[in-house]
């Protein structure tokens, strides 16, 4: 596994081919589809590797290892996405160095947020998460609760709403994946019929990313695929 787990050159490079054929499934253009390195665990060389291949956008889900990164990495043209749970009193770092923040459930995240982005930087991208499953260990907003979330958000001037992410139950049959990732989808493109113009659907990780795709999955986030199993913590 370790041996697998060190070629990355050749991860990436059976990843993209998996992306460009659940793409041609769907008949999209794997050029729609963003390869998101979800990199929590993984050393910066490890992500540096990653940049070598021409991965370009990284995702964070601890802030103290982003932050560590984020300076070790800083001459490399990377987006950073930051893709954990964001506590209130953690939002300012994020608000100052991250392009995109996906998991924004409620309004009082979102509002430090804005506040808290700094004038000379484009507003923050962000993706309202949405616990499809009413699940308790997981956040998100209950899909119920979207529409006036999604209001609210849009309406912050430094932010801008760009979609919906997602980390539905796991299933190892791809029928009941696409059954979840549909449902992300169809939120979407009600709340974009409603008036909403939003283009991101950020969904997938390791396990069932073909499904997202096949069900109009923008951004995949993939950590183990790309770089093999996480390391222990140290
Ligand atoms: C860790 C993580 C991923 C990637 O998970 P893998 O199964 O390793 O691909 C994706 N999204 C989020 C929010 C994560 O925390």
């Amino acid at each position: 596994m370790l041996r697998v787990s060190q070629n990355l050159p050749e991860q990436v490079r059976r990843l993209r081919e998996r992306i460009a054929a659940a793409a041609a499934r769907s008949g999209r253009n794997a050029t729609s589809i963003t390869l998101l390195a979800a990199a929590k665990a993984q050393p910066a060389g490890r992500v540096r590797a990653a940049a070598a291949q021409g991965v370009r956008d990284v995702g964070e889900s601890y802030l103290d290892e982003a932050l560590e990164k984020l300076a070790a990495l800083e001459d490399l043209p990377l987006t950073w996405h930051f893709i954990g749970r964001l506590q209130a009193n953690k939002t300012r770092p994020v608000a100052e160095r991250f392009a995109w923040v996906h998991g924004v459930d409620r309004l009082r995240i979102a509002q430090r947020l804005s506040a808290q982005r700094p004038f000379h930087a484009s507003p923050l991208n962000v993706c309202i998460q949405v616990n499809l499953a009413a699940e308790a260990t997981k956040a998100g907003v209950p899909p119920a609760q979207l529409p006036a979330l999604a209001a609210q958000v849009a309406a912050l001037p430094r932010l801008k709403l760009r979609g919906l992410m997602c980390i539905p139950p796991e299933e190892s049959d791809p029928a009941r994946q696409r059954h979840w990732f549909a449902k992300l989808r169809r939120l979407l493109e009600q709340l974009n019929a409603d008036g909403a113009d939003l283009d991101t659907l950020s969904m997938g990780m390791s396990g069932d990313f073909e499904s997202a795709i096949l069900e109009g999955a923008t951004v995949v986030r993939i950590g183990t695929a790309l770089f093999g199993p996480r390391p222990a913590k140290a």
